[in-house]
């Protein structure tokens, strides 16, 4: 039930057919884990935690430093130093204390990724390694939690939608990690703040998008890879196909 403070914070949500009263509903009910609290993940988590999104959890082992502050907007300066899990979380509680949010400091690895996973209706990933990226693939799939996959380096971005059992997997299109010395890092490579809170912010639209409709639904970002190019400002949709022989999903129906 929504109290009249929340359904005057959430009125222009409510106004929208798409959401109703019911769609909000559901939203305070909705559980939603975030992987990194990062360039990608600061936006998305400011925008599901102010949308009323009920319970979020944050995961991450790092510490705030000063390089994060020009795209990591979740911080302040006074958090240098602190924990990000803990600073995003408590900052997070203070846009919107009618949510429940839970920051865990802890790196995802392949023992402890069912458990800080489990019970999420919907996953984000937006760590800055590949590691994580096919771990998370590799557990959502097997446990059968829908996620929303992005990653952003210097002016480039894309984001990725999976329903395990429907929708192509991350290693269906990328089959293997690559190694690490071919993949630059946002801390080698640069990247413009803006382009991570652009890509940060689409995971959150179509985070809430898929939690309100049934997840028949047939548009956004599910089964396909959106690649944004800020130079040229090309939005770019491809759609993913499955691989019969995908070792991660190639045997989940
Ligand atoms: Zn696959």
């Amino acid at each position: 039930m929504l109290s009249p403070e929340e359904l005057s914070r959430y009125s222009r949500n409510i106004l929208l057919n798409e959401v109703k009263r019911n769609g909000q509903e559901k939203l305070k009910k909705s559980v939603v884990t975030v992987i990194g609290a990062g360039g990608l993940g600061s936006p998305a988590l400011l925008y599901l935690g102010a949308a009323g999104v009920g319970n979020i959890r944050i995961i991450d082992s790092d510490i705030v430093d000063t390089t994060n502050l020009q795209r990591q907007i979740i911080f302040k300066h006074s958090d240098i130093g602190r924990s990000k899990s803990e600073s995003a979380s408590e900052n997070l509680r203070s846009l919107n204390p009618y949510i429940n949010v839970e920051g865990i400091q802890a790196r995802l690895n392949a023992e402890n990724a069912k458990d800080l996973l489990s019970g999420s209706d919907l996953v984000l990933e937006g760590s800055d390694n590949f590691d994580t990226k096919f771990l998370v693939n590799d557990i959502c799939v097997r446990e059968k939690t829908p996620f929303i996959t992005a990653g952003v380096l210097r002016f480039e971005g894309m984001v990725m939608g999976v329903r395990p059992g429907k929708d192509a997997c991350f290693r269906c299109v990328y089959e293997n990690p690559p190694a690490p010395e071919h993949v630059p890092s946002c801390a080698d490579a640069g990247v413009i703040g803006s382009m991570a809170g652009m890509i940060g912010a689409i995971q959150a639209t179509e985070s809430i998008q898929f939690l309100l409709s049934d997840s028949e639904r047939d548009s956004g970002l599910f089964g396909k890879i959106l690649q944004v190019d800020s130079k040229s400002m090309e939005f770019r949709t491809i759609s993913t196909a499955r691989r019969e022989d995908c070792a991660t999903c190639g045997t989940v129906h």
